[in-house]
């Protein structure tokens, strides 16, 4: 990197620390950008900002929406008395696509992790319980099958069941320590049929 001085350096340091970018693609990607018409090009860094700026967390299932409410909450077809509880908005995205799912989400915005210090309380399973006083009949845990994944379904479900709400997890069949996100829909759909009563 320190053969490219001054402001394509810099594009490519800024490149280079997002996700799955090494150096190389983040040196292409630049000298792509580069050559990009301007308009093009302010067009991106505009979708970029107006992307950090103007979303939010939905009020009711902490996705990341435009709106207030998120198209699937504000959907009065969907079973709200359903929740599946999924770590990320890309996880409730794969379940989305399978097209199967009938009820609503709550997203956790994480796991709960000791060894990367995230407790209970840096989730939203405060605001999950919140919901349940709502007419709900059944929780889905849809966390990941990693070590945190599991822990969060423990921790969620021994909070649940004194409520006499029916809680379920998603069938193993999910590949220990993969990301929802990276499972295909039949595998989902599997996963979500078989679920297994907590
Ligand atoms: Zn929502």
């Amino acid at each position: 990197m320190e053969y490219y001085s001054g402001n394509i350096g810099k594009l490519i340091e800024a490149l280079s620390g997002l996700p799955g970018i090494g150096a190389k693609t983040a040196a292409r990607l630049a000298f792509h950008i580069i050559g990009m018409p301007e308009e093009q090009v302010r067009q991106l860094a505009e979708a970029m900002i107006d992307a950090k700026e103007k979303i939010h967390y939905c009020e009711t299932c902490f996705t990341l929406t435009d709106d207030t409410q998120c198209p699937i909450c504000r959907n009065p077809g969907r079973n709200h008395k359903m929740i599946m509880v999924v770590e990320t908005t890309r996880d409730l995205a794969a379940y989305e696509k399978t097209g199967k799912y009938e009820g609503v989400y709550h997203v956790l915005h994480g796991a709960i992790s000791p060894m990367l210090g995230i407790g209970p309380n840096e989730i939203k399973i405060r605001e999950l319980l919140e919901r349940l006083k709502q007419d709900v009949e059944e929780v889905i845990i849809a966390t990941n099958s990693s070590l945190e994944g599991e822990t969060t379904a423990m921790y969620i479900s021994k909070l649940i069941k004194p409520i006499g709400i029916k809680v379920s997890r998603i069938a193993s069949g999910v590949p220990v320590g993969g990301d929802l996100e990276n499972i295909d829909e039949v595998t989902l759909l599997r996963a979500l049929e078989g679920r297994t009563q907590l």
